[in-house]
């Protein structure tokens, strides 16, 4: 009998096939990798030291080592954590647009290959949208459900509830661990975006991870 471990690999590998081509229909690539090594490993070799990065804010991004991996020195980066006034921050997060790679995760994935996310700030989804030539969505396989309304389900009922938690807004979900549907200052949930199509050919690259990654 196989273990755990190996049937989950193929359940993952089965479902990746499946994203890939419906990615592929919407002129996004998208690349799955075992682990978060290998995903590491394939940045090293396709980011130039000479690129600019930038980045939104994502746990994804620091449970799988590619905020280490881009502080570690492997280009040039924008660090809006690095700012030291509010001014600078905003400005960090202006520069974002112009940056050569832009990384971030998506809150879901859908089977047929959409990109949903919900943001508070904006700038996460604007730079996904546009500016940065080339966006990265690194993403554990956790983040794949089977449509949009599973995706939002998702989102409004474990990622942005555990999200809010992190960052410490007092919103509703913090409590109750479900949507309250909130309107106030707390709310993380301000725009929500779905990608469905890349209208530039390779833009947007998928790179699934088979483990579990943020939330
Ligand atoms: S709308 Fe408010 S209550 Fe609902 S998930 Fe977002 S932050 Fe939480």
């Amino acid at each position: 009998m196989a273990t755990n471990q190996k049937v989950r690999s193929e359940y993952y590998l089965a479902c990746a096939d499946k994203i890939i081509a419906a990615m592929k229909t919407r002129q996004m690539e998208c690349i799955y990798f075992e682990n978060r090594k290998d995903m590491l490993e394939y940045l090293k070799a396709v980011i130039p030291a000479k690129a600019t990065a930038a980045w939104g804010g994502s746990m994804t991004l620091k449970d799988s080592g590619v905020i280490d991996l881009l502080r570690g020195g492997l280009c040039k980066i924008i660090d809006r954590d690095a700012a030291k006034t509010p001014e600078e921050a905003h400005k960090c997060m202006h520069q974002a647009f112009n940056a050569d790679c832009y990384f971030l995760s998506a809150n879901a994935i859908t089977m047929d290959g959409k990109l949903v996310n919900i943001d508070g700030n904006g700038n996460r989804v604007a730079a996904l949208i546009y500016g940065p030539k080339d966006v990265y969505v690194i993403a554990g396989m956790n983040k794949v459900v089977k449509d949009e309304d599973a995706a939002m389900d998702r989102i409004k009922n474990m990622a942005a509830p555990m999200n809010a938690m992190r960052l410490t807004t007092g919103a509703p979900c913090t409590k109750t661990g479900n949507c309250m549907h909130c309107k106030g200052s707390g709310t993380i949930c301000c725009h929500t975006v779905v990608t469905r199509y890349s209208r530039h050919p390779g833009r947007i690259k998928v790179l699934l991870v088979g483990e579990e990654l943020g939330y």
